[in-house]
């Protein structure tokens, strides 16, 4: 049988745990269950349902995040489900619980997929690797196989059918950490999760100059993003650093305003459908990452690009 784990935050399933759900749907042939942790909101089921999951178990009596506790729990369910391959959205959360979960199942585990099995010889799957510079060809040889899907490399396809919905309590396993505090990260929309992501670096000269990458983010429905210098210098918070050292992300669309492309850059963002880079220098390393360029003062074209998406927008 295939299971997903459906990771919900604050009761809601995001679109990477919808695209787990339709992979899911695509390499079983029978029923497939997902187990989340908590109650998701009303109508959240149903989602899952559109993407071909039968069967929804909420686990119950787990306070707070803790890898350890959530990796136990959630392979207790799927090995008493009889489930045998598992499919992760690669999320944070995931990448501290998926592995754990394959350790308990004495599983095979591929993370970073970005493609559907080629099942003809064996399971093999294709997986980024090398902060996506480079593709490796896996095999998981076991009979029990976890599969941690890169969010938005897979296709949504819609399989509906109807769910049935169990709640069971936590077998009480007791966690190795206690969070003590948390605090949000700002931003109107997470930076992993976006589908257009506006970017900014030492470009901009100063954070007073940011209003005009927060406005055209605004406008198109875009997360914030900077490069690392802009926030080791305080110019935006760490949560928007994105590369090598920071977070790696693959929207749809990714601009970015003068930002040289250094390779530690790129690491984090080249995996991006379609990059636009805004440069004075016209011999910026972006442009070779780039799909589109515009080769311009960032204080001269923004004006213009807020412009322009206003108009488009009304
Ligand atoms: C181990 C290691 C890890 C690293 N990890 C990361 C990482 O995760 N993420 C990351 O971003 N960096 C990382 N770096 C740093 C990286 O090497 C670069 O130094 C950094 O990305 C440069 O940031 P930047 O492009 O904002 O600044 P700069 O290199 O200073 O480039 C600024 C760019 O803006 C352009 N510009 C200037 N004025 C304007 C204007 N008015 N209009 C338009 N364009 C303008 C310039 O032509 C230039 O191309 C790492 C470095 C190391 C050694």
């Amino acid at each position: 049988m295939t299971g997903i784990y459906a990771e919900n935050s604050e009761g809601q399933f995001k679109k990477a745990v919808l695209e787990a759900a339709s992979y899911a749907s695509q390499i079983g042939n029978g029923q497939i269950v997902a187990v989340c942790v908590g109650q998701p909101n009303a109508g959240e089921a149903d989602k899952l349902a559109q993407y071909g999951v039968n069967k929804l178990i909420c686990i119950e009596g787990i306070s707070a995040f803790d890898a350890q506790v959530y990796g136990k729990e959630i392979a207790n369910v799927l090995i008493n489900q009889g489930v045998n391959q598992v499919v992760f959205a690669n999320t944070y959360e995931a990448k501290s619980v998926a592995p754990r979960v394959s350790v308990i199942m004495n599983a095979s585990m591929a993370s970073n997929v970005i493609e559907l099995p080629e099942t003809s010889n064996g399971f093999k799957v294709k997986r980024g690797v090398f902060s996506g510079k480079g593709f490796a060809y896996v095999t998981l040889d076991k009979a029990n196989k976890v599969i941690a899907i890169t969010p938005n490399s897979t296709e949504l396809k819609k399989q509906a059918t109807s769910i049935q919905i169990e709640t069971i309590q936590s077998s009480g396993s007791a966690g190795s950490t206690t969070i003590t505090s948390t605090t949000k990260a700002g931003g109107k929309i997470p930076l992993t999760e976006a589908e257009i992501v506006v970017s900014a670096g030492r470009g901009m000269k100063g954070p007073e100059n940011w209003g005009m990458v927060e406005e055209l983010a605004e406008i198109l429905g875009a997360a914030t993003a900077c490069s690392k210098p802009v926030s080791d210098m305080g110019w935006r918070p760490h949560g928007e650093h994105v590369g090598q050292t920071g977070i790696t992300i693959k929207p749809n669309l990714y601009i970015a305003i003068g930002i040289s492309g250094a390779i530690q850059h790129l690491a984090g963002v080249s995996s991006s459908k379609v990059i636009v880079a805004i440069n004075k220098d016209p011999e910026a390393p972006f442009f070779k990452a780039a799909d589109y360029g515009i080769v311009g003062d960032a204080f001269e074209v923004l004006p213009k690009l807020i412009s322009a998406a206003k108009a488009a927008k009304n």
